[in-house]
């Protein structure tokens, strides 16, 4: 299970050589993607520039009222599109989907949200973003065993049918969860987790299951829902989760080599102290 940043530092064509590479040697993967920077750029051009809200936890998200879901929307699949077509020249079969799609991926709208502005607490209604629960495993499995690389915009599908704005890293591990993958990787624009972030000779190597809440508070930003969202996939029995840079020729085998952040609990018991004995 890999998932590319939509971030503009983001490498989309390294990463998807680099996948079709690993495809072609028989690897079966599933592919998530962002759509962060394009939405922005987009929604510049548009004239309904980018809003962001924070909640009273301290996370920092896109406000998306319908106009920004229906830019988002179309930022996203017009990145799906370019990520299906680089792929197919590349001789790999990819099948461009979102959430909508089969309900293949289905969220919980959040109907209010709180946010905080000027130091105080308002509620927001008019927002289209929802946390995914629940993925159309049957679907990705038929297209997966039929040699087809499916690959998954972050446009979830509510009860109603709605489209929704989801966090990619989440639905990415939500989807490798749910399929069991043995590891997540994910693709941003730094090197990694960052001790001193933006010092990148200050990355961290390994994280164990252990560590990982006491690093979710260290980091900041969009790190901290990477952070959760590998610590839902490690719970729910994905092996490693891999927070690496997208740049480079081979990303994500770079990536599945251990460059870059490697969580989960392999390295628990490595990494821990062989106890002491009473001599
Ligand atoms: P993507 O769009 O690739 O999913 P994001 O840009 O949303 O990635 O999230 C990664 C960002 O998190 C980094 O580019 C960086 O700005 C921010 N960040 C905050 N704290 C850290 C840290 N300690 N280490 C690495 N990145 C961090």
């Amino acid at each position: 299970m890999i998932k590319i940043g939509g971030a503009a530092n983001v490498d989309v064509s390294a990463t998807c050589r680099d996948v079709a590479t690993l495809a072609l040697e028989g690897r079966r993967l599933v592919l998530v993607h962002g759509g962060s920077g394009d939405t922005n750029r987009l929604a510049e051009e548009l004239g309904h520039p980018p809003r962001f809200v924070t909640s009273p936890s301290g996370h920092t998200s896109r406000l998306t009222d319908r106009r920004t879901l229906e830019i988002f929307i179309m930022a996203t699949a017009a990145l799906n599109r370019r990520i299906v077509s680089e792929l197919q020249a590349l001789g790999v079969n990819a099948v461009g989907l979102s959430g909508l799609d089969g309900r293949l991926l289905e969220a919980e709208r959040k109907a209010a949200i709180r946010v905080v502005e000027n130091g105080r607490v308002r509620i927001v209604r008019d927002d289209w973003t929802g946390k995914p629960n629940k993925v159309n495993t049957g679907l990705l499995r038929m297209l997966s065993e039929a040699g087809y690389l499916p690959v998954i915009a972050p446009v979830a599908i509510s009860p109603a049918g709605e489209p929704l704005n989801i966090d990619g890293d989440r639905g990415a591990a939500l989807i490798a969860s749910e399929l069991q993958a043995d590891t997540l990787v994910l693709l941003t624009g730094v090197p990694g987790v960052l001790r001193d972030f933006p010092d990148e000779s200050t990355l961290i190597p390994h994280i164990t299951v252990a560590e990982l809440p006491d690093a979710t508070a260290a980091v900041e930003g969009r790190m901290k829902k990477k952070l959760l969202g590998a610590r839902e996939a490690l719970d729910a029995g994905v092996q490693r989760v891999v927070i690496a840079g997208s740049s480079g020729d081979s990303p994500v085998r770079s990536a599945l080599r251990g460059g870059g952040t490697v969580i989960g609990a392999v390295h628990e018991t490595e990494a821990a102290p062989a106890p002491e004995r009473a001599p």
